[in-house]
């Protein structure tokens, strides 16, 4: 070992490394020093070492922490609200009437509880889009997590802005501000299709370019924004954003649903980036992602949980298993996407739909973004393969320990970097707030807001 030194030493039974091998060590430690990876390699190796803080995990399973490459964190506050009600009437009796009068302490809260659960079943990055995205991206900063964050851009006013110019205005003062930051990005998230207009998303397309910011867009998500966009524009979703040029490497589109064979070659041709979020699309009832179609072309896929309002869980073990089933019940072929590749998707290619390449991943050098499963478990014994048991097998619950940036975030039921009880004192308030907001007397709909998702 060429360090004398470090800041954390880790030892468990497994190391999973998510590498170009996907190599998995028995018997295995890492060391962390200035919030990356230092080494990673067999436990004796390491002998000698001197950690400020060490941590032997047993029988453990430590492998890259997952990211949750598509979500909006603060509708923890609506999870379980209403469900199973047709959309529009969901969106518009329910979520809508809310959303117009949300505050900051709202939002504040809302994106606690959601970190606190993230957490706790093992994800430590995640991409955003909300409104009064500044509070999330403080919230964020404080409680240790990464995010890439993008305020929700639409052509009608939201609780953060008055118009678009201001929106965008307000995108450009949150990437000056948060520029350089090591945790905390920030996005171009113009909503959807359907709630902005053709020049407000070229406005968004030259504002990614001019400050090389990523775009995050919810794009061909059902049947009906096919429909809609087919008679206001004349061409499908993706068509019509290609028109505009909105599809580049720049680019990662959440959903990524209703596609047929010419939306995907542009996917693919353009190097864009998608996220597939199957509990979502399974409640809302917006049918299947051709997940499969897409790998094969080589489009690169990460895994988000979307809202827990439409979920209704942040847990990307849960997802990882939806995800892994869901496509050989609708194919009838059970070697579709087999456990390897969906684990890549919740860990690589959600690292890539976030644009931040060098998470994801265990090795010297990059972020010490990391969880631990206990492998003692029920249901996590006997081991053959950790992958198997990542996808099919774990609950999320087993998730024993957090860490990002090298700091430990959560570990044993116990957060370090959020107040959880206090947490907890709060939701009687929140949950007046919400049914208090959802009786308000709104003023009239602005057109196209009622196809939002969120
Ligand atoms: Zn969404």
């Amino acid at each position: 070992m060429r360090y004398a030194s470090c800041d954390t030493l880790l030892t468990a039974y497994l190391l999973l490394t998510q590498d170009q091998d996907r190599a998995v060590l028995e018997n295995g430690a890492l060391s962390i020093s200035q919030g990356r990876i230092q080494a990673i390699g067999p436990r004796e190796d390491f002998a000698g070492v001197r950690a400020q803080h060490t941590l032997h995990l047993g029988n453990a399973l430590i492998l890259p922490g997952l990211i949750n490459a598509h979500t909006h964190i603060p509708m923890t506050i609506f999870r379980g609200l209403a469900d199973d009600l047709p959309l529009m009437t969901w969106l518009n009796r329910h979520i809508f009437p809310v959303e117009r009068s949300l505050t900051e302490e709202m939002v504040t809260l809302g994106c606690l509880l959601g970190c606190a659960e993230m957490l706790r079943c093992g994800t430590t990055a995640f991409a955003d889009m909300y409104l009064l995205e500044e509070a999330i991206m403080k919230t964020v900063e404080g409680c240790g997590m990464r995010v890439l964050a993008g305020e929700g851009i639409f052509s009608f006013p939201s609780p953060a802005y008055a118009d678009t110019a201001a929106a965008l205005d307000l995108v450009r003062a949150q990437a000056a501000r948060w520029r350089g930051h090591a945790r905390v990005r920030v996005a171009v998230a113009p909503h959807a299709v359907y709630t902005t207009t053709p020049e407000l998303l070229i406005a968004c397309r030259d504002l990614a370019g001019e400050l090389e910011l990523p775009l995050h867009i919810h794009l061909a998500e059902t049947r009906e924004e096919t429909a809609g966009c087919l008679s206001a524009a004349g061409r499908r979703p993706v068509a019509y954003c290609h028109s505009l040029g909105l599809l580049g490497r720049r680019t990662t589109i959440a959903h990524g649903v209703d596609l047929e064979d010419e939306d995907l070659d542009i996917l693919a041709e353009n190097g864009v980036r998608v996220v597939h979020n199957p509990r979502s699309n399974m409640k809302l009832g917006s049918g299947v992602a051709p997940v499969p179609d897409l790998l094969n072309r080589g489009v690169t896929v990460g895994l988000g949980t979307d809202g827990a309002a439409s979920n209704n869980s942040l847990n990307l073990f849960a997802e990882m298993s939806a995800c892994a089933l869901l496509h050989k019940a609708v194919h009838r072929d059970s070697t579709l996407l087999p456990a390897q590749t969906v684990l890549d998707m919740a860990t690589l290619g959600s690292a890539q739909a976030l644009h931040w390449e060098d998470l994801g991943v265990l090795a010297p050098g990059r972020p010490a973004d990391l969880i631990a499963l206990d492998l003692s478990s029920p249901g996590l014994q006997p081991l053959y393969s950790p992958f198997s048991h990542l996808v099919y097998a774990a609950s999320g619950l087993e998730v024993r320990l957090a860490v990002v940036e090298g700091r430990i975030l959560y570990q044993d039921g116990h957060f370090f970097s959020l107040d959880y009880p206090a947490l907890l004192k709060e939701t009687d308030k929140i949950r007046s707030w919400v049914l208090r907001a959802r009786r308000r007397k709104q003023p009239p709909r602005v057109s196209g807001r009622e196809d939002a998702d969120f």
